[in-house]
C-alpha cells in the first residue's frame, strides 16, 4: 500500500513560510498538496500539526567498514590519515569486514531515523577487490524499497601509489556503480595530475559521478580545489563532481572562502562536510550565499576508523550546525537545507522534495520549527518511503 493521505501535517519548503497542509500520495508519488484534500481509497493519517520534512540525504558514509550492531571493538585507528588507513585495511579480515551484515544492521538505523537516500563509498584495493561492492550491494537490497544506495567506488589505500586500484575501479563501475571516488591527489597519492587524469578519464568513459575525500589543509587543499574546479570546466561534468570533507575551505580567509564557493557554483562541483573529528567545517552561509551545492554525511559509523556514529542523520545536521555555530533559525534552517535538498543535489535526484510530482519520500517529527527540529532531534513519529510507512516512532516497521 502506497497511496496515503497525511492530513493537517505543516510541510517544510526552504524559504517558504509554514503553513498546514494535506499530502496526497498515489503510486509513491505525491500528487497533490494542500487544504482539505480528501481521498476515500487512500489510507488517511491525521497528522495534527506535526512537522513535515522530506526525505534526509547521507551523502557521505562509509557502508562497507561499519561494525554496526556487532560487538564492541575498541578503537586501534589512533588519529592520522596514514594510520587509519593502515589500520583499517590491517584488522578488516579478522573482522569480517566488509560485512554485509553489519552493512544491513546501519542501513536499518538510517532507515528509521527518516533516512531516504544513501551515497556510501566502498573500498577498493586489490587485497579486497570488490568484495565491499558485494555486501553492499546485497545489504541494500535487503532495504531495496525502504532506502534508496549510491555507491561511489573509493581508492582509499591510495591509487597512483597502489599499482592494480585503478583497473579494480574500473572494473566496479562497468559493474554498474555509479560513481568513482578519490583521495588527496597531492597530500597522499602524491600525483595529483595523474590521480585525476585517471578519475576524469573513467568518468567520462562510464558516465560516473565523481566524488574526492580531500583532508588536505591550507594552500595545498585549496590548490586541489581550483585543479577539480578546472577539470570540471573541462570535461563537461558540471553537476557531476563532488569534493567531500574540503578540511580547508573551514580555515581559509573569508574573501578566499568566498572567491572557491563562487567558482563550484559556476563551475558546478558541489562539496559534502561531515563535521569529523576537530575538523573545520565547511562555511554553510558562505556556501549558500554564492549558490554553491553543499550536503552532509555521517562518514565513518562505529568502525575501524572510529567507534562514534548511529546513523542518525538529523543529529549529523545539529552537529554541522553546532559545529558551525549557526544560530539564528534560518542559519540553522541552512544544515537542514544541506541534509536534504542539497544531499538530493549532490546524488543528482531529480524528483525529490515535498512537491507535487515528487517521490514521496518524508518524514514527521513533534516539533515547532524547522530549526526547533534540528536542535531537539526529537524522535522520527512516521517514516514514508516512496509513499510506504516504513518506520514509526523510531522503529523499522515489519514487511
Ligand atoms: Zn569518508
Amino acid at each position: 500500500m502506497n497511496d496515503l493521505l497525511l492530513r493537517g501535517g505543516r510541510p517544510w519548503t526552504p524559504g517558504s513560510p509554514l503553513g498546514t497542509a494535506d499530502i496526497l500520495i498515489t503510486g509513491g508519488t505525491i500528487t497533490e498538496i494542500g487544504p482539505g484534500l480528501t481521498a476515500p481509497a487512500h489510507t488517511t493519517i491525521d497528522l495534527a500539526g506535526a512537522l513535515v520534512l522530506p526525505g534526509l540525504v547521507d551523502a557521505h558514509c562509509h557502508l562497507d567498514k561499519t561494525m554496526y550492531g556487532g560487538p564492541w571493538v575498541p578503537n586501534t585507528g589512533g588519529l592520522t590519515l596514514r594510520g587509519r588507513i593502515d589500520n583499517g585495511e590491517g584488522r578488516r579480515d579478522e573482522l569480517g569486514l566488509p560485512s554485509a551484515e553489519y552493512a544491513a544492521n546501519l542501513l536499518g538505523a538510517m532507515i528509521s531515523g527518516g533516512t531516504a537516500h544513501v551515497r556510501s563509498h566502498i573500498d577498493i584495493d586489490p587485497e579486497v577487490g570488490l568484495r565491499g561492492v558485494e555486501a553492499v550491494r546485497a545489504a541494500a537490497e535487503r532495504y531495496a524499497d525502504r532506502v534508496d544506495v549510491q555507491l561511489v567506488a573509493f581508492p582509499q589505500g591510495g591509487l597512483m601509489n597502489r599499482p592494480g586500484t585503478g583497473a579494480l575501479l574500473e572494473a566496479a563501475l562497468a559493474d554498474g556503480v555509479a560513481a568513482i571516488g578519490g583521495l588527496d591527489p597531492a597530500g597522499f597519492d602524491g600525483d595529483p595530475t595523474g590521480q585525476l587524469d585517471l578519475i576524469f578519464g573513467l568518468a567520462e568513459k562510464y558516465g560516473a559521478r565523481i566524488d574526492i575525500h580531500l583532508h588536505d589543509r591550507g594552500a595545498l587543499g585549496a590548490w586541489q580545489y581550483d585543479l577539480i574546479i578546472e577539470r570540471t570546466r573541462a570535461t563537461g561534468l558540471a553537476g557531476r563532481v563532488t569534493i567531500s570533507h574540503a578540511y580547508a575551505m573551514g580555515e581559509l580567509a573569508p574573501d578566499e572562502q568566498r572567491r572557491i564557493a563562487a567558482d563550484l557554483a559556476e563551475a558546478g562541483v558541489s562539496m559534502v562536510t561531515c563535521a569529523v573529528g576537530d575538523a573545520p567545517v565547511v562555511p554553510l552561509r558562505t556556501m549558500r550565499a554564492a549558490g554553491a551545492a553543499l550536503a552532509l554525511g555521517n562518514d565513518g559509523i562505529r568502525d575501524l576508523w572510529t567507534p562514534y556514529g548511529d546513523g542518525d542523520m538529523l543529529r549529523r545536521i545539529m552537529t554541522v550546525a553546532f559545529r558551525d555555530r549557526l544560530v539564528a533559525d534560518p542559519e540553522i534552517e541552512l544544515a537542514l537545507r544541506a541534509g536534504t535538498y542539497g544531499g538530493a543535489e549532490v546524488l543528482g535526484l531529480t524528483d525529490y522534495g515535498l512537491t507535487a510530482g515528487s517521490a514521496a519520500d518524508l518524514f514527521v517529527v513533534d516539533a515547532e520549527t524547522p530549526a526547533a527540529a534540528v536542535v531537539s532531534v526529537p524522535v522520527r513519529t512516521l517514516v514514508v518511503k516512496r509513499g510506504r510507512v516504513v518506520a514509526r516512532d523510531g522503529q523499522l516497521v515489519a514487511h
